[in-house]
C-alpha cells in the first residue's frame, strides 16, 4: 500500500514537473514573440537602414580604433547615396551651402552615420575658395556669424574639420576666435592638418574642445584603388601602433571601392571602425 502510494505521488510529481517545463517553454516562446515584436516596433519608424554601431564579433572594444571621415560631401547627392551603401560607420564631414548640404547631413544622421561640418577656411594658394571662409583678419563677431550660417546648413553637425586652411590653420589669433564658438556650442574639433605648420589643434586644445587631429598620410591624394587601398592598410598599421587612428578620404568613386574592398580586412585584423567623436578627447 504505501509502494502504492509512493509510486503514485512520484507520478504527479512528475506530472506537475512536466506540466512546468511545458508552461516555461511557452512562456519562453511568449517572451521572443514579445521581444520580436517590440523591436519590430522600435525600427518600424526608421524606414532608412541604419548602420550597426556595435563592434564586429572578433574585435575587442579596448583594441586599436580606426576613424574614417569622408570630406566634401554636400553636392553630390549619388556620391552620398554610395557612401551609406557600404553600411560602415563612417563620418562624413558636409561643406556648407552646397546644393544638398542640409539634405545630405540630414540622412547621413538617420543612417546613424557621424556628421560634422566641413568649415571652409582660407588656403595659402586660396585657388578655390569657397563662397564663405574664415580669413585671418576677420573679427570675431565676423567668425561667428559665418560659424552660425554654416552650421543652419549643415544642422546635424556633431563637430566640425577643416576644409583647406593651409592659411587659416597657421593663424593663433583666428583660431582662437572660432575655437571658444565650438565650446559654446559643445562642438568637437579635428584638425585636418592640411600644413604642418597649423595651430588649431593646440588651439582648439586650450580653448577646452574635445579635439583630435588626422595622424595618417590622408587616403586618396592619388586617385587609384590600388593606392588608396595602400593608405588604408597603412592607416590600420596606423591604428594598431598608436592605438587609435584617425584617416580622412574623399567620396570618390575610387575611394568608395577601396573602402569596400579593404574595411573587411580591418574587422578580421581586429581593428575596430568607429565615428570620429569616439577618438576625441
Ligand atoms: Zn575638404
Amino acid at each position: 500500500m504505501a509502494r502504492k502510494n509512493s509510486g503514485t505521488a512520484r507520478k504527479i510529481f512528475l506530472f506537475i514537473l512536466v506540466c512546468a517545463a511545458g508552461v516555461a517553454v511557452w512562456m519562453g516562446g511568449c517572451d521572443k514573440i514579445a521581444s520580436k515584436f517590440r523591436s519590430k516596433l522600435k525600427t518600424q519608424p526608421a524606414k532608412k537602414e541604419r548602420v550597426a554601431r556595435r563592434a564586429p564579433p572578433g574585435t575587442s572594444v579596448s583594441g586599436p580604433k580606426l576613424a574614417i571621415i569622408l570630406d566634401d560631401l554636400g553636392n553630390d547627392k549619388e556620391a552620398a547615396e554610395a557612401v551609406f551603401a557600404l553600411h560602415y560607420p563612417l563620418t562624413i564631414s558636409v561643406l556648407p551651402y552646397h546644393a544638398h548640404s542640409t539634405e545630405i547631413a540630414e540622412e547621413a544622421q538617420q543612417r546613424g552615420l557621424e556628421v560634422m561640418l566641413h568649415l571652409p577656411m582660407r588656403a595659402v594658394a586660396n585657388e578655390t575658395p569657397e563662397a564663405h571662409q574664415l580669413e585671418p583678419g576677420m573679427s570675431s563677431d565676423a567668425v561667428a556669424r559665418e560659424l552660425k550660417g554654416m552650421l543652419e546648413s549643415v544642422p546635424t553637425a556633431t563637430g566640425v574639420n577643416n576644409h583647406e586652411g593651409s592659411q587659416a590653420t597657421t593663424d593663433a589669433k583666428l583660431m582662437a576666435e572660432l575655437m571658444p564658438l565650438l565650446k559654446q556650442r559643445d562642438l568637437f574639433f579635428v584638425d585636418s592638418r592640411t600644413t604642418a605648420a597649423t595651430v588649431a589643434f593646440e588651439a582648439a586644445e586650450q580653448a577646452g574642445v574635445r579635439s583630435g587631429f588626422r595622424n595618417v598620410p590622408f587616403l586618396d591624394d592619388v586617385q587609384d584603388v590600388a593606392a588608396i587601398r595602400k593608405e588604408l592598410q597603412l592607416a590600420m598599421r596606423g591604428a594598431k601602433e598608436k592605438g587609435a587612428a584617425i584617416a580622412i578620404g574623399h567620396p570618390h568613386a575610387e575611394t568608395l571601392r577601396a573602402l569596400k574592398e579593404e574595411l573587411p580586412r580591418a574587422e578580421a585584423e581586429g581593428v575596430r571602425l568607429v565615428l570620429v567623436s569616439e577618438l576625441v578627447k
